[in-house]
């Protein structure tokens, strides 16, 4: 860290505070200006956030970390990450990975009919919520274990793997054992207790960005999955809050290249909650492909008319088949397989 000091201090001054410098584990080297000095503190800093403590001495003006707060998450720690779930490959440039399926699973016809329209254009996965996090307490709140249950027949019949929301540290085993990959939403990407003991089963974790979380606190929270010895985080882009309402959330395409600069997990977009209409999801797919992500996660309801959550964000098959035809070229321009 760099600690600066106030204007015009006495030579006795400034070897006080790089005395404390000292006493806190780091070595201390004066740069002297003409009219202010700074202090740069030797040491690591990551695990080391008590030199803050020095803004508080009269002599300092301020105190600038120079690290970034996240260790293991950064692109400095390693190469690329490639998270393995249920044989699938995903991140490092392998094939673009697409997860589709309903925003919540409502019964075996309707699962099932989803499932084999995603199957049939190559997804990978089948997303859906048996445990929602919805706004308001009257609203359908999800399967439960049921819901857990269809996702796993599904899995069985159509040979997709299965991506399921984890709300409550209490359903954590519940979920683990019917999911290859535990969702985090939104509204828990910053519940860290929530969040360390989904990365204590090992299976992969799906860490969707908060709706007001900066790009470093997202990768803060994805550091908590791995600090807890769980390599396997993939990051998810879902739109953050801003002041457009012409969309339900801004998504936010520029933190997924900032992520993908920033640190070697993979990322994928999730364009339904990202824009919450069906009419701008194929646009935002293409520019998710053409940007390198490393896959998507989109919302397909057989019949979005009668979803019984996020009705206007589903696209149904015909408009998935659309998309997943659209996204080849996209694919190529980075030179990504399909
Ligand atoms: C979802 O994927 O259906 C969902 C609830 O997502 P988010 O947490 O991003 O709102
Ligand atoms: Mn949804």
């Amino acid at each position: 860290m760099i600690i600066v000091l106030k204007p015009g201090l006495a030579a006795a001054q400034i070897d006080e505070v790089a005395a404390e410098v000292a006493k806190l584990g780091y070595e201390p080297r004066v740069i002297r200006g003409e009219v202010q000095s700074v202090i740069a503190a030797i040491g690591d800093e990551r695990t080391h956030q008590n030199l803050q403590s020095l803004a508080t001495l009269a002599e300092v003006e301020q105190v600038i970390p120079v690290q970034k707060r996240y260790k293991l998450a950064s692109r400095e720690a390693r190469g690329d990450t490639v998270v393995k779930a249920r044989g699938v490959e995903i991140g490092a440039g392998k094939a673009f990975c697409v997860m589709a399926g309903p925003c919540s699973v409502e019964s075996r016809e309707q699962l099932f009919a989803a499932a084999k329209a995603v199957k049939a254009q190559g997804a990978a996965f089948l997303r859906g919520g048996a445990f929602k996090p919805r706004t308001s307490p009257y609203e359908f709140q999800g399967l439960g274990e049921a819901g857990l249950q269809l996702l796993a027949a599904a899995r069985d019949e159509f040979d997709l793997g299965v991506v399921t929301e984890v709300l409550a540290e209490k359903d954590v085993d519940l979920v683990a054992r019917y999911a290859d990959i535990l969702q985090i939403g939104t509204r828990n990407a910053q519940n860290f207790g929530l969040i360390t003991a989904a990365a204590k089963t090992g299976l992969p974790i799906l860490l969707k960005r908060g709706m007001a979380m900066k790009v470093e606190e997202w990768l803060l929270a994805a550091e908590y999955v791995l600090a807890a010895g769980n390599p396997n985080v993939i990051l998810c882009e879902r739109g953050i809050r801003t002041f457009e309402t012409y969309t339900r959330n801004t998504l936010d395409l520029g933190a997924v290249a900032a992520v993908k600069r920033e640190s070697h997990l993979p990322v994928v977009v999730d364009p339904s909650q990202g824009c919450g209409r069906a009419d701008m999801v194929v646009e935002l797919c293409k520019a998710a492909a053409a940007l390198n992500a490393d896959g998507l996660l989109i919302e397909v309801h057989p019949n979005p008319a009668e979803a019984w959550s996020d009705a206007a964000q589903q696209v149904d098959p015909a408009r998935f088949a659309a998309l997943m035809a659209a996204l080849p070229p996209f694919l190529r321009a980075v030179g990504r397989p399909a």
